[in-house]
């Protein structure tokens, strides 16, 4: 779920979501949807309660909306949904009032004194699992629990968003995830049309292997791309595809 109304407007190409699909898979935790929301708190809540009710989906991983601005509205319509108050989180607190007197320090800030901006960031739903650090910035991330699922909330800025998932999300919470195989076969000039076929059969053949065809237009090559969970069946679809690639 990555939120904000640049992302959804058009004027900011929601890196995130494609930065995280890719990491979720390789560590073995596969996304079943990518969704880009509003700085809207209903529309906030309401995803959140989509995801939740979902019995397929067991982490949801939230970024963007937990800065120091008014249309930054995550914590607080995550507090909404998950029925919780909110609250000054101490920790998080006192790292901001560390990095604001640190940054006064060197010339960046003229107050050393910790704003009412400043301390929004420390505002987050109670009862949290967990609450990351952020080497890089000053809005933290935290980890809730709500029946059985796990909501990771994370910065928006794509570094810190980063920083936080390699440096404390995964090595805590993320460990022990089996990846998929992935195996691509490429085509020179094949028309994907006459795939279709084939692929209607893999699907009944191998319903544990996902076959997806994607034609790239400047190499003119045409992938069929192979993803499971069991290294032979993969193998095996490919064998399929081969033998009978209509080219
Ligand atoms: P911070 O407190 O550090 O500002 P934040 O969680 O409030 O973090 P946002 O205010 O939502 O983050 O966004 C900060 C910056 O990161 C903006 O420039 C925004 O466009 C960019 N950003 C937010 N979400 C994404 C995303 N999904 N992909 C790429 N860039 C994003
Ligand atoms: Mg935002």
């Amino acid at each position: 779920m990555a939120i904000g109304d640049e992302l959804v407007g058009g004027f900011t190409l929601d890196t995130n979501s494609h930065w995280m699909a890719e990491r979720l898979r390789i560590l073995g935790y596969p996304v079943k949807r990518v969704t880009q929301i509003r700085d809207k708190p209903h529309e906030i809540i309401d995803q959140v309660q989509r995801e939740l009710a979902d019995a397929e989906i067991t982490d949801v991983f939230v970024s963007g909306g937990l800065g120091p601005t008014p249309d930054d509205r995550t914590f607080p319509a995550l507090a909404d949904a998950l029925g919780k108050e909110l609250v000054i989180w101490e920790e998080t607190r006192a790292r901001i009032e560390r990095r604001v007197q640190r940054m006064h320090s060197m010339g960046l800030l003229e107050s050393p004194e910790v704003t009412e901006g400043n301390l929004r960031m420390a505002r987050i739903p109670d009862g949290p699992a967990h609450v990351f650090k952020n080497r890089r910035g000053m809005a933290p991330g935290a980890v809730y629990q709500a029946d059985g699922t796990r909501i990771f909330v994370l910065p928006g800025v794509p570094m810190e968003m980063k920083g936080i998932f390699t440096e404390e999300l995964e090595p805590e919470f993320l460990a022990g995830g089996s990846a998929a195989t992935v195996r691509e076969l490429r085509f020179t000039f094949a028309v994907e049309a006459r795939f279709y076929p084939l692929m209607r059969e893999l699907e009944a053949l191998f319903p544990d292997v996902s076959v997806g065809s994607y034609p790239n237009f400047e190499t003119k090559e045409l992938v069929i791309r192979c993803v499971g969970l069991d290294p032979k069946r993969v193998e095996e679809t490919l064998d399929v595809i081969r033998k009978r690639a209509p080219v």
